[in-house]
């Protein structure tokens, strides 16, 4: 690890690797921090929608073999109603649907060739902002030891809880509203078609809307309901009707996992950054409707690297040309809510 960057990157999900490549095209020296080891879990249903797939491909190339599960592509998404019936959305126009990934895999590939340096077990800390450069504490997790590094941007990558963020603006995040959200896989099976994603819109089951997909055999389903309030009883309900009325048979449990998300995107209230500080991804809000994130995280990541080469190169304003550069995602993720909202008959994230 050098002691100076051009860029240095806090987080290697989607928006972090895609910041990272963009910045790499451009001959930057880019280091990316990951705080846990890779390749590193992440709660999602791993489904890489039209538009990611796209930019993957454009900037990455061909999605690895390594990274899809079975069923390798989902076909759709099946909405359920209280009373058995069903809609289908299809994923693609194509009919093959969009691919279905572990994250770990799909994500650790991204970074890896995004051609950045990374560090992972290391931490983001503490920031000071000086005349012309930034002086950053990274902790070296694996060996207790904390680094000192200094770079002209800086880049928040975290997802939606963001030390950079909260650091940036305490007052914006007092403002915040939170959601949590439970995963869990289990071995075991079901009679819901494993090629379909499916969503429950009904409240009993959740604030957001309860989920199930399939992945290499085990048996993915979650809720989420506003932070405070006990999300278990949604998930026992949940769970007694997949078992009433969709045949689950739960055996033993492979992993339980959980996050906190906010409600910035429903909202439209962006957080992009201060001076030579960006954000990116779900740091700055963006998340679209049903938790789609993985597009806007790598469209906001690739603005971000345009910005920040075109600014050295300009000497322009970098956080002016991100927040334009950045206006439709962020128009188009608003308005995914409202739609989702349209399409539910309610407010998606009453929190
Ligand atoms: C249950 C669930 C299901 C979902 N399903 C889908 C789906 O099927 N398709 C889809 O498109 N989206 C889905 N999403 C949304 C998607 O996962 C996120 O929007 C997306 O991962 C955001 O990418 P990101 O790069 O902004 O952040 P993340 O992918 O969250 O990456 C942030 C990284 O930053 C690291 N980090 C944080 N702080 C620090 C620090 N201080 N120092 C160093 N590293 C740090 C974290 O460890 C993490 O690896 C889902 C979300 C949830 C919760």
């Amino acid at each position: 690890m050098r002691n100076e960057y051009d860029v240095v990157i806090t987080g290697s999900g989607p928006s972090g690797s895609a910041a990272a490549k963009g910045l790499v095209n451009e001959g930057l020296h880019v280091l990316v921090l990951e705080k846990k080891r890779l390749p590193r879990y992440k709660i999602c249903s791993g489904i890489i929608f039209k538009k990611s797939q796209n930019i993957t491909e454009k900037y990455f190339g061909v999605i690895p073999k390594k990274a899809y599960v079975t069923p390798e592509y989902l076909k759709g998404v099946r909405f359920w109603s209280e009373n058995e019936n069903y809609k289908d959305y299809p994923f693609n126009k194509d009919g093959i649907g969009a691919p279905n990934v572990w994250r770990s895999e799909y994500d650790y590939w991204l970074v890896k060739n995004s051609g950045a340096e990374i560090k992972d077990c290391c931490a983001l800390i503490d920031f000071n902002e000086s005349n012309d450069y930034l002086l950053l504490k990274i902790h070296d997790i694996l060996n207790d030891k904390i680094i000192d590094i200094k770079c002209k941007y800086l880049i928040s990558a975290e997802g939606g809880k963001s030390l950079i963020r909260s650091k940036l603006d305490p007052g914006f995040e007092k403002g915040l509203k939170w959601f949590t959200a439970y995963q869990n896989y289990f071995e075991g099976s079901s009679n819901l078609n494993p090629n379909y994603y499916h969503g429950f819109l009904e409240p009993q089951y959740g604030e957001v809307y309860a989920w199930f997909s399939v992945k290499d055999g085990l048996l993915v389903f979650g809720t989420a309901a506003a932070k405070g309030k006990k999300i278990k009883p949604y998930l026992l309900k949940y769970t007694e009707l997949l078992e009433k009325k969709f045949d689950l048979k739960c055996g033993k449990m492979v992993r339980k996992s959980g996050c906190i998300g906010n409600n910035m995107s429903p909202e439209g209230r962006f957080y992009l950054g201060k001076n030579n500080i960006l954000l990116v991804g779900e740091a700055a809000g963006f998340l679209n409707a049903f938790g789609e994130g993985i597009s806007c995280a790598l469209t906001s990541g690739l603005f971000a690297a345009e910005a920040i080469s075109k600014s050295i190169k300009s000497d322009s304003n970098t956080l002016e040309l991100y927040a334009e550069l950045t206006k439709r995602e962020r128009k188009q993720t608003t308005a995914s809510w409202k739609l989702g909202a349209r399409l539910a008959g309610r407010d998606l994230m009453p929190i």
